[in-house]
């Protein structure tokens, strides 16, 4: 067990000059720190601490929320150490990205062309090199963030949630995870160890555009598209939007328009409109609301034509 309130010489000093002042240190409060080497091991002890635990997987959102204390858990459990959560694979024509999967693996994986180009598009796009050197995918996901870019990057590709807990494992379809910013159907003795995709088809594209007000930033607005045709018409259509709504926002009547259609203008231009709509942006430093459906319209529209040509290509 290791606890933080071990802090040196330099660290002590500091905390008392902020005491002297009627300050606080940003330190995180006292914590116990588990390392388990199995995925049982890691459950023992979620359920022995209950919702007072947390699980720590590249820890670039859990990490700065204790420093503010924004979050104190009383017990982390890191699941770095456990083998066999770092797989990126395909199995039986659907992705398999296992919960110690990073942004940067995704960023370099061959796999995520093509068919999963969504995905492919979407991991350069994640912050900067640091957080995509830690941060993993599944981690993103369970974070819940509704700035965060993957939740609607799996939303429009079609994924589930893989979760184990005391009862076993069970899946858990993407757009039922997440109930509200920062809220999602896991408990709290539960790890998510794998998000496993739909299967993109044959012909299948997609892509991510991401607006950000400066290299590394959270997305203005994000809009994820994904296309898979069949026999020259769109079989199935995924789009899915960051930053405009209080969770990532599943696009479902731009979607159901494009099912069965050509892949033509005015297909394209009717999707953008009613993705458009189902937008829920609000004014903030970003941008204005009416700023924002905007983007998400005209987003749409080249996501959707870079999908279609990449199908078909
Ligand atoms: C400066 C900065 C900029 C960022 N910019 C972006 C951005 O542009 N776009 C974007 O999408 N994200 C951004 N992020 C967030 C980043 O992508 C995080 O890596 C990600 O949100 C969380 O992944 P993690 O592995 O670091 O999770 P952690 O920080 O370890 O955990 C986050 C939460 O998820 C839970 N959790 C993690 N893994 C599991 C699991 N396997 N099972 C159950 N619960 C789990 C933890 O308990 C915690 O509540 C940014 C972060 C920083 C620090």
């Amino acid at each position: 067990m290791v606890t933080n309130d071990t802090i040196g010489p330099r660290g002590r000093r500091s905390n008392r000059r902020f005491r002297e002042r009627g300050g606080v240190s940003v330190y995180p409060a006292t914590f116990e720190y588990f390392a388990p080497t199995s995925v049982d091991e890691a459950l023992d002890t979620l359920e022995r601490f209950g919702d007072e635990a947390k699980v720590l997987a590249g820890g670039q959102s859990l990490i700065p929320l204790m420093k503010l204390r924004i979050a104190a858990p009383s017990a982390l459990v890191d699941i770095g150490r456990i083998d066999g959560l770092d797989a990126l694979e395909e199995r039986d024509g659907r992705l398999e990205i296992g919960a110690l999967v990073t942004h940067a693996d995704c960023e370099k994986s061959d796999l995520l062309r093509g068919r999963y180009g969504v995905l492919g598009a979407t991991a350069p796009l994640v912050s900067d090199p640091i957080v995509r050197n830690r941060g993993t995918v599944c981690g993103s996901v369970a974070h819940a963030d509704p700035q965060g870019d993957w939740g609607s990057a799996l939303l429009a590709l079609g994924a589930e949630v893989v979760a184990q807990g005391p009862d076993g494992e069970r899946a858990i379809p993407l757009e039922d995870f997440c109930s509200g910013p920062f809220m999602t159907a896991l408990e709290p003795a539960e790890i998510v160890t794998s998000i496993r995709t739909a299967d993109p088809g044959p012909r299948a594209g997609g892509t991510y555009l991401k607006l950000e007000r400066k290299v590394g930033d959270f997305a203005t607005v994000g809009v994820a598209v994904h296309v898979s045709l069949d026999n020259g018409t769109i079989g199935r259509a995924g789009i899915a939007l960051t930053g405009v709504g209080p969770t990532n926002v599943k696009a479902t009547a731009a979607e159901d328009a494009l099912a069965g259609a050509a892949p033509d203008d005015d297909a394209i231009a009717e999707a953008a409109r009613l993705a458009a709509e189902a937008a829920q942006p609000l004014d903030d430093v970003r941008g204005s609301a009416e700023y924002k459906r905007n983007v998400v319209r005209v987003y749409t529209e080249r996501g959707l034509r870079t999908a279609i040509a990449a199908a078909q290509s």
